[in-house]
């Protein structure tokens, strides 16, 4: 989506050094001003950001070659930017305790679907953890389609997976569903995850945007591959850089599994962007029995990870039941992983 001001648009972008000092931010708004020009001014975490909003031609008829501050100017080509591999060409790692994602690092996100007890929690956390995943996931608040399911112990599930982090040193991904709860989850989160039912709900993106934690991106199940990098745009413009797209299967006629797994979508992600991308193919599954195989094959893609749903009897759990890996067959399931990362020259850490 362009921004529109009356007939003017949004033409350029300006990122400013790191370093830049507010004079500076003040001299580039003159000059475009003086351009007939008009610039919006969105402060982040690494630097300022200017959208420059104009007439067509603006970017021709001024320049800011050797401007003080000004670190560079880019484009509006695509409608998303700061997530664009054309304003990064290298690849974004992120790091969370000592793990990595992104690069040459390969995330194996594994865990409950939800938060059920603290012994389900711990068993799940251990099982994954021995078998080498890089981090633990558990849904706190859960976003359920019907009203009556269980949604989540919510405050205390937070604590039972500080718990599992205390105990095991692994990183915890959980999702926010509300932007009431951002202070809650992120004080113990170590990634917040939007869920894809919430790709664009755009206050929860800029909510989480303001955070100073990484942010995992799930695609919406009716979302194109533009939409969920505008989505992450959402996020990076608000200053937080640290974002992990991941796909996790869309809806289509094909009524065998869950959802879709747009596996496409793993290589055309990483010709549009610099984010690491990752995908679940347990949502997209939909039954256990297909995890294996879509794991498999989210690694051959490309993927920079996976995030996977385990549980110690997984006939008993309250959500997402027939998807839920044995933590029995973890090991073997992470093995297989492990090993065909290598191929991708990729490790798991
Ligand atoms: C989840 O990961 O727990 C979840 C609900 O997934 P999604 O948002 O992809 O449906
Ligand atoms: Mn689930």
């Amino acid at each position: 989506m362009i921004e529109t001001i009356g007939s003017q648009e949004l033409q350029f972008v300006i990122v400013m050094e790191g370093t830049a000092a507010d004079d500076q931010v003040e001299d580039v708004l003159e000059r475009l001003a003086e351009a007939g020009a008009h610039g919006r001014v969105t402060p982040g975490r690494t630097s300022t950001v200017i959208g420059a909003i104009g007439d067509h031609g603006l970017l021709g008829s001024i320049s800011f070659d050797g401007v003080a501050g000004v670190d560079r100017v880019l484009p509006v080509s695509k409608p998303y930017k700061l997530v664009s591999l054309e304003t990064s060409p290298e690849p974004t790692v992120i790091q969370v305790r000592g793990r990595r994602i992104g690069g040459e690092h390969f995330g194996l996100i594994a865990g409950p679907c939800t938060v059920e007890s603290r012994e389900q929690t711990l068993a799940t956390a251990r099982a994954v953890h021995a078998a080498g995943a890089s981090m633990l996931r558990g849904g706190a608040f859960k976003p359920r389609t019907s009203p009556y399911s269980f949604r989540g112990l919510g405050a205390e599930a937070l604590e039972i997976l500080a718990e599992a982090r205390e105990e095991t040193g692994l990183p915890l991904v959980t999702e926010l569903l509300d932007p009431r709860h951002i202070e809650l989850v992120a004080e113990t989160a170590d990634v917040i995850q939007i869920g894809a039912r919430n790709m664009q709900n755009f206050l929860l993106l800029s909510e989480v945007g303001r955070a100073d934690k990484p942010v995992l991106l799930k695609r919406g199940p009716s979302a194109s591959i533009d939409e969920l990098l505008m989505a992450a745009e959402y996020i990076v413009k608000e200053g937080n850089p640290r974002v992990i797209l991941c796909e996790r299967g869309i809806r289509t006629f094909e009524s065998a599994t869950r959802f879709t797994l747009d596996i496409g979508a793993v290589p055309v992600l990483k010709e549009r962007t610099h984010l690491p991308v990752i995908v679940d193919p347990s949502h997209a599954a939909g039954r256990r029995e297909l995890v294996p195989a879509l794991a498999r094959a989210a690694v051959a893609a490309g993927a920079d990870g996976i995030i996977v749903e385990a549980h110690p009897h997984p006939e008993e759990a309250l959500c997402d039941a027939p998807q839920l890996i044995h933590t029995a067959d973890f090991p073997s399931f992470a093995g297989e992983v492990r090993a065909l990362a290598a191929l991708m020259g990729k490790v798991i850490g």
